[in-house]
This record gives structure tokens, sequence and C-alpha cells, in this order.
């Protein structure tokens, strides 16, 4: 049988770092030496092949063009490969995570982000144990088809559906959190594969998706945010899409310039996604008094989907050239399991 064979995918991101003996600062690492830091990838029985993005990048610095260029490096290798891990600064990973998932339409082989809080050259590093299992997962096959066909972040025993993650801690190991959906894995003596959860298999060929429209922003309420604030950011010019990261189950103010203010938007056509701003739990527009109205104006109900896998999901909608009903029905839609339905 023929060993499964990874392409390795370097974007930056402190697990890649190690520490310069000269001058003690952290810089990032050529991937050409990949074997000397860690001799044990030899002991793996896979292909690995690795690429580094140049220049690599703090995932702070990730923009729609690098979703392009990943997304094109794995179009122009899917073929090549039985799977692919992506190693990517902790910082927006889940928001790349969840983008690529609606760039790769009808996947069927792992993708699967990790990363680290430590970098790779330090002793006590947890990008070790996370780059060498995400290899594992990446790998995994049964009858010759690969385990996990989705985008996925493993990160500290866990693996997670990419877009269902956010990441919750800037200190842990355990960084990430997917508050609404249960792991696709967890990690201990063994694998143990939640085989129900994971996605099965695109039945069409793969299509990239690589036409995204930022005409978009994420408006977070607090107690206090003031009528300027909100009636400004929903006349910026050109503006499609609004992420309305609201309180609990989907509430909002019911202050008459605030929904006056959404209902003109919405009036001009700009769509409003209504997203909590809790870790667990969904919008459920219409259990309170404070979501009716928001209901009844025509503000999208998000569920439970997080607010980095709607900011992606609305980008990539909108680049699809989707607008009014159409949108809007999509939005409600779970496309790659990145909601509740
Ligand atoms: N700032 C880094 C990044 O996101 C942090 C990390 O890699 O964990 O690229």
């Amino acid at each position: 049988m023929k060993t499964p064979s990874l392409l390795i995918i370097y974007t930056g991101g402190t697990i890649g770092m190690v520490i310069d003996p000269s001058s003690g600062a952290l810089q990032p690492y050529t991937f050409d030496d990949i074997y000397k830091l860690m001799p044990v990838l030899h002991n793996f029985d896979y292909t690995l092949q690795f690429v580094s993005f140049d220049p690599l990048i703090d995932s702070s610095n990730v923009t729609p063009s690098f979703w392009v260029k990943l997304a094109t490096v794995i179009e122009e290798n899917y073929d090549k490969y039985d799977g692919f891990v992506v190693l990517h600064g902790t910082d927006t990973m889940s928001y790349s995570a969840s983008m690529l998932s609606f760039m790769l339409e009808n996947l069927d082989k792992p993708v699967i982000f990790t990363g680290s809080q430590l970098p790779m050259g330090v002793v006590r590093t947890d990008g070790r144990d996370n780059f060498i299992n995400a290899i594992e997962i990446a790998a995994a096959q049964k009858d010759g088809l690969p385990v996990v066909p989705e985008v996925a972040i493993y990160f500290e025993n866990k693996l997670m559906r990419g877009n269902r993650t956010s990441k919750f801690n800037a200190e842990n190991f355990n960084a990430f959190l997917s508050g609404n959906y249960p792991p696709l894995a967890e990690v201990g003596v063994h694998i143990r594969y939640n085989t129900e959860m994971i996605l099965k298999p695109g039945n069409y060929n793969l299509k990239i998706n690589k036409e995204l429209d930022n005409s978009v922003i994420i408006l977070k309420l607090f107690p206090g945010i003031a009528e300027v604030v909100v009636k400004n950011a929903l006349n910026i010019t050109g503006l499609k899409g609004v992420i309305l990261e609201t309180y609990g189950a989907g509430n909002a103010p019911t202050d008459s310039w605030f929904i006056d203010a959404l209902t003109q938007a919405i009036d001009k056509g700009i769509i409003i996604y209504n997203v909590t701003q809790c870790k667990g739990g969904a919008v459920d527009m219409g259990k309170y008094e404070t979501s009716m109205l928001l209901s009844l104006i025509g503000v999208v109900g998000g569920s439970d989907i997080t607010t980095e896998s709607a900011i992606a999901k609305m980008m990539y909608l909108l680049g699809q050239g989707y607008t009014g009903s159409e949108l809007k029905k999509f939005l409600q839609l779970s496309l790659r399991g990145e909601l509740t339905v």
C-alpha cells in the first residue's frame, strides 16, 4: 500500500521561530533545516514535503490576498498529496481556517492547521506535539480514504472543526475553543476520532473560490454605544455586510435611534448578520423582546456561528456575488458545518 504523502505549508507565526544565539531574539526558522530541529520527523512512514511562504508572516498581518495565496498552494498541489498541514500563527488562525473552509468547496482531503504558543526552538515548546499530531491526523486513512476530509485546527490534544473555533487564551497551551461543536478527535494514548461529527468528503471535484469581498464590518454592541458611532459605521461608503455582535441569545437595545439606523441600512441593501458575543450557545431572535425587533426589520440570525466564521462567510458569499434574499438564505444555511440549523 502506498504511504500517505503530505504537504506542510509553513506560513509563519510563533511555531516556526527559534532563538538567534547571537542576539537572543526570536527569528523565523527556515524549514530547510527542519529535520535538524525535529529529527523525529525521520521516523514517520509518510512522504513529507515542505513549502514556506516568502515572506513568513505574523498572522496579525493576514489579509484576503494571503488566503488566496494559501488556497492557490493547496490547489496547485491538490492531486499530488493526500493531505495538508498548515503551520500558521495562532492570533488569526480561526479566521484563516474559517475562510479556507469556505474557499475550498467539495474538499475531500484533510487541511489541518496548527501552530504553537511557544516557538519550536524553545525546549518546552508545545509546537512539537502539535506539529506531530497534526501530521498523524492529516495522514490518517481508513479503507484508503482520509479520516478527516475537512479544514480543522489541531491544538493541545484536540482536533476541532476550523470554522467552529476561536482563540480564547493568549497564555495557555490550550488556546482554542470550539464552544458549539464537539472535538473531531481527542488525542491521548490513542487518537480517538469522533467519526460521526466529521464532514463527509465532497461528491464533486474541488472548487477553489478565490473571489472575496471585504466590504464588511464587525459591530460589537456594548452598553453605552453612541448613536454617532452606530450611524457612522452603517454609513460607510460601499458597505455591504455587517456582523452585528449582540448580547446573549441575539439581543440588542430597543432604542428607536438604534432600530432606525439598522432599518435604514437594511433598506439600502446592507445585510446585517446577528452573531452572539457569547462563546457558547446561539442567537434565537424572537426569544426576548430585545431581539424581536431585529427579526421584524430583517436582521439575519446567525444561530451559533462564531464571529470569525461569520466574517469569513460574509466575505466569501459577497465575493460570489450573492445579494439580498439569496445572501440571507446562504447565511442561515450550514455550508461547511459552520453553524447549527
Ligand atoms: N503573533 C503570532 C501570530 O499569530 C502568535 C502566534 O503564532 O501564536 O503569528
